[in-house]
């Protein structure tokens, strides 16, 4: 059955597929474990569009906010063993503890992307067939990243045939 995410109804018209990442397959495989799998495919109706646009929104902000939040646990973390010395391993713990207790907080209110939605989200929360952005070059175009490549490795190889054309001129 196909099921809008936000309004959790049957789709019935237009409707956009949800990206399959990592997080929904872990969801998936928990789920099957637990043999609740309801095993709908999930869409984004018509309807729901903008509003789960704005979800995305803001959880990909908190992901944000809870990565440089565990960030900084991390850091007075470090701050405080280096400066005291003393390796204390609660200390440690704890402070591990509660920078991953950190990153979890957004996936409480996780919103899947959607196909051919812009994300930019962290690489750990992309779909694992996820490609890059393929870029389309006409016929005979170099691309410009290997453009200058070319150039710079022209310019080298000129250098170094100067060089030897003129230790060729001095050993004459
Ligand atoms: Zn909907």
């Amino acid at each position: 059955m196909k099921v809008c995410i936000i309004c959790e109804k049957e789709i019935q018209g237009k409707a956009v597929a949800v990206k399959e990442d990592r997080i929904i397959r872990v969801l998936r495989t928990i789920k099957k474990t637990f043999n609740v799998a309801k095993m709908n495919d999930l869409y984004v109706c018509e309807e729901d569009k903008k509003k789960h646009e704005e979800r995305r929104k803001s959880f990909e902000k908190g992901v944000l906010f809870a990565s440089i939040g565990a960030g900084i646990v991390i850091v007075i973390l470090l701050a405080k063993t280096i400066l005291t010395g003393a390796i204390e391993a609660w200390s440690i713990l704890s402070g591990l503890i509660l920078a991953g207790f950190i990153i979890l907080l957004p996936l409480f209110r996780y919103t899947p992307a959607v196909e051919g939605m812009n994300s930019q989200l962290l690489p750990l929360l992309k779909g694992k067939n996820e490609k890059a952005p393929e870029t389309k070059i006409a016929a005979g175009e170099v691309p410009k990243a290997r453009e200058s490549f070319a150039v710079k490795a022209n310019s080298k190889v000129t250098k170094k045939s100067r060089m030897n054309f003129k230790k060729a001129d001095e050993s004459k």
